[in-house]
């Protein structure tokens, strides 16, 4: 993704707004190596800007999309993931408990799929996701938000009691 200054002139240049939360959105974006949902970033732009509509993060999460400065992942974790990391190709850790997500640099040579097993697609390169448990929570008993609870690993899933941090956040959408 661009700096939050080169997007506000890419934004003019295609006609589209450039308000003060519009901006603002930028730099929550810019080297967010978190993989943030659309609720986190509204979450951490409406701390700075009060006013900030979550309609405005979607737009804009939206826009940038449509112009390849950011990502839209699906990872499995229960909600879509924005990257804004579009530089380099990667691949990524995905924490099966607590949703976190971490840029992969690791070269895995060239993985493709031989023309007999295409079956009629035409296959773009391939995404690697490993799925396993951040430093932290395999250091900690197993609670998992539900939200997570149809994520493809279901091992672990018995507990229901860190959800109060995901539901604060639904709350505060729920009312744009
Ligand atoms: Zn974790
Ligand atoms: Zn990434």
């Amino acid at each position: 993704m661009r700096s939050p200054e080169e997007l506000s002139a890419l934004f003019k240049a295609q006609g589209l707004k450039v308000t003060p939360q519009r901006q603002c959105i930028f730099r929550v974006l810019h080297g967010n190596d978190a993989h943030p949902t659309a609720e986190s970033v509204f979450a951490a732009a409406v701390a700075e800007m009060p006013g900030i509509a979550l309609k405005t993060v979607y737009q804009t999460l939206h826009d940038l999309a449509e112009m390849g400065e950011i990502a839209v992942l699906d990872l499995g974790t229960g909600a879509t993931r924005f990257d804004p990391n579009v530089g380099s190709r990667h691949h990524h850790l995905v924490c099966r408990r607590c949703g976190k997500v971490r840029d992969l640099h690791v070269d895995f040579g060239s993985l493709s799929v031989p023309e007999a097993d295409r079956q009629g697609f035409s296959v773009g390169s391939p995404e690697i996701v490993f799925r396993g448990l951040c430093g932290q929570c395999a250091h900690t008993p197993a609670t998992v938000p539900a939200t997570l609870s149809t994520a493809t690993d279901r091992s672990s899933v018995t507990d229901r009691s860190s959800v109060t941090d995901r539901s604060s956040v639904t709350d505060r959408s729920a009312k744009e």
